[in-house]
């Protein structure tokens, strides 16, 4: 008789997101465990994890630290709203996140995922702006190929055509600003590349269109992740902060995915030097082991709107898990182990021989560019002519069947896996995708 455990579910009602359902349904791909650096498979096999999840298991799989906080808060206290009433972990929690973001970023909001933080610091921004006698300043900025989550908002925003262009007219006033990718002059860098800083300048044309009176806030991936890994040119997120600066316009960083060590330090903003008036982040903040998002907010920005509200409620804004116990417990959970283990600079220090390797396969085949920062890799394949994506999707199927989980965006294989990888499973991971692509046509 058939183990039961082993036996495919049935796949039908599952509406599975951002995933080719058909395609995955006729040949799909299950786990039911996950210890460390790897996923099991139903029937025993072992897969290396070169994607962290998706970019959010910072510390590997099933921390016992963290699994353990989760289980104890929820035999404590499952759940408390934060409307009107407090509970300990959440103030706790916010605490230690102001000490790890940059100086004077030291204010915290709590939601549920990355999308819901991104609308929360576009609404912040406006509520800024409107607060401070600038309610003209309604004009939101994002960019091309960036990507903000799924929301109205972070859809708005973001600039991934095939998210957009189902769902309608979206947010008015909303400009973007141009993607820096140039695989003409950047292919092949290794971190940041020399060309397009001056693509910033796409800011101040924006403020001639509709003069800085309009504008509320621009919002960028400081590395772009979902859009294939698109790594900042040398001085762009510098010249983006000034410009911003000189008009008095709010600077987001989307740190989704870039925050909790992935590039080596705590948050991008930190390791490029560029200090942003909001972040905002989530994945990595619990190691992914209970959904949670966060945007955190400058000093300046929360003061005025404490000091301008016109009603006792400062922000019209929440959510009913805003600052969820088990949430914030499996977040403090993560912070012990990130900080215990030294990950942020494990990563830091790991990043040489990351690089190394993920350049070694430039020479692989169908393989037309390779970027890289900290612990983040985008493998850029030739797509197959007149059916993109459908290489490197063969490409993740490939891998898997071989041990190895990638995940890939268009014709990019994108790599980012927990900052606990060995050097021998770095390996692993770039000589499977080399066997894969040789195999594939
Ligand atoms: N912002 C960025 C930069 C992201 O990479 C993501 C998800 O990948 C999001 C926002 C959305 O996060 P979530 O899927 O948790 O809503």
């Amino acid at each position: 008789m058939a183990d039961a455990r082993n036996a495919t579910p049935d796949l039908d009602a599952y509406w599975m997101p951002f995933t080719p359902n058909r395609r995955f349904k006729a040949d799909p791909r299950i786990v039911e465990r996950a210890e460390g650096m790897y996923y099991f498979t139903p029937d025993g096999r072992r897969i290396l994890d070169g994607t962290a999840g998706l970019w959010c298991v910072n510390a590997g799989h099933c921390r016992p630290r963290i699994v353990e906080a989760i289980a104890r808060q929820a035999a404590e206290m499952d759940y408390a709203t934060s409307f009107n009433l407090g509970h300990p972990k959440a103030f706790e929690f916010a605490t230690r996140l102001a000490a790890l973001t940059p100086p004077g970023l030291d204010r915290v909001f709590f939601a549920n995922s990355g999308s819901e933080a991104v609308d929360t610091a576009l609404k912040i921004a406006l509520a800024y702006q409107r607060g401070r006698g600038q309610g003209s300043r309604t004009r939101l900025i994002g960019r091309e190929r960036g990507y903000h989550g799924v929301g109205f908002g972070g859809v708005s925003v973001g600039g991934m055509v095939r998210n957009r262009m189902y769902f309608g007219s979206l947010l008015t006033g909303v400009d973007h600003l141009p993607h820096t990718h140039d695989l003409n002059r950047n292919a092949f860098s290794r971190g940041l590349p020399e060309h397009g800083a001056d693509q910033a300048d796409a800011l101040e044309a924006i403020v001639s269109l509709h003069d800085a009176s309009n504008i509320a806030a621009v919002i960028v991936e400081p590395v772009a992740g979902s859009a294939g890994v698109l790594v900042p040119p040398k001085g762009y997120l510098q010249r983006l902060r000034a410009i911003c600066d000189k008009h008095d316009i709010l600077l987001i960083f989307d740190e989704v995915i870039t925050g909790f060590g992935r590039v080596g330090a705590a948050f991008a903003a930190e390791r490029l030097g560029v200090v942003p008036d909001m972040i905002t982040m989530a994945k990595g903040l619990t190691n992914a082991a209970v959904p949670m998002g966060a945007t955190a907010v400058s000093r300046k920005i929360h003061d005025s709107l404490m000091e301008h509200a016109d009603a006792p409620i400062e922000l019209f804004h929440g959510y009913t898990y805003s600052g969820h116990p088990l949430a914030c417990a499996a977040g403090l959970a993560a912070l012990d182990t990130y900080a215990e283990e030294g990950l942020f600079e494990r990563a830091a220090a790991l990043s040489p021989y990351w690089e190394q390797a993920m350049h070694a396969l430039r020479d692989a085949r169908h393989v037309i560019d390779v970027r890289n920062f900290g612990l983040i890799a985008g493998i850029e394949l030739e797509p197959r002519p007149g059916r993109p994506t459908e290489r490197a999707l063969k490409a993740l199927e490939t891998c898997f069947d071989r041990g190895v989980m990638v995940r890939t965006t268009g014709d990019i294989i994108a790599l980012s896996p927990p900052l606990i990888i060995e050097e021998a499973q770095i390996d692993q991971l770039a000589q499977t995708i080399r066997d894969a692509l040789a195999r594939i046509d």
